[in-house]
């Protein structure tokens, strides 16, 4: 979906955990590069591919994928685009999230998971092998590691914003000429409401209310959500709306 000139909102079919669902990778495209952001679960190469294209971006053309977080639906498909177009795709993912994506570090799903693991029914311990196996096939070199409030040059300008909370190095983007905001996970929309993540998913919930807390400082348009795609309307309000209820509902 064009969302605007040189950037597209990948729909990406997915079967999570039983349940059909779209996932959201976002592409900004101009003369120097085209940039991937997140990767899709394991084996979403093809689709992916195919979702670029049909958009008329050359996916030859990619150089660059920016990781906003560790997840296996975010990073599954980052090595198979790596053997595709080898030597010519830099990785660039926030300083605290490298290790977790390198493999230096366990990722954080997967830790939890086997914390638990002598307690877990049967279908969550093949849940966990395969994450495992998953996360084992995504290993990659983080090329560049981003700060926060770091400028990147490209596309008119993208605005690294550290948003911790559902992983100690997720990342949001900003595209301040269109006002846009990649969400990653940290906000969804369900029934075309905009809405936080899932408590559950957050790695901590304190630093999660302090980057709902900066994202308020941001002029925020449109965003678009990696789980239930595009919010159009007025979201710098939802945002600040979001907030107050976590910080009031805080334990
Ligand atoms: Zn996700």
């Amino acid at each position: 979906m064009k969302i605007n000139n040189g950037i597209y909102m990948l729909e990406i079919s997915v079967n999570m955990m039983g349940k059909p669902s779209i996932i959201n990778p976002t592409v900004i495209w101009d003369n120097d590069s085209v940039i991937l952001i997140d990767t899709g679960f394991p084996g979403q190469l093809p689709k992916i591919r195919e979702a670029i294209e049909k958009e008329g971006v050359p996916f030859n053309k990619l150089n660059m994928v920016i990781l906003t977080h560790q997840d296996i639906d975010h990073v599954g498909s980052i090595s198979d685009i790596l053997k595709e177009l080898p030597n010519k795709v830099k990785i660039l993912a926030h300083e605290e999230e490298k290790p977790f994506i390198t493999g230096e570090k366990q990722p954080v799903k997967l830790a939890q998971l086997e914390s638990s693991l002598d307690y877990l029914p049967e279908n969550m311990k093949t849940v966990y092998e395969k994450l495992k196996a998953g996360f084992q096939n995504s290993r990659v070199n983080v090329d560049n590691t981003l700060t926060d409030g770091e400028e990147l040059p490209f596309c008119g300008g993208i605005t690294v914003i550290h948003t911790p909370g559902h992983t100690p190095g997720h990342i949001c983007l900003y595209l301040k000429h269109w006002k846009i905001l990649i969400a990653g996970d940290i906000l969804r929309v369900e029934g075309g409401l905009l809405i936080p993540a899932v408590e559950s998913t957050n790695f901590d919930r304190d630093s999660n209310i302090k980057s709902m807390e900066k994202l308020m400082k941001y002029d925020i348009e449109n965003v678009i959500c990696y789980h239930g795609g595009l919010y159009k309307g007025n979201a710098n309000n939802d945002i600040a709306e979001l907030t107050k209820n976590l910080q009031k509902y805080k334990i």
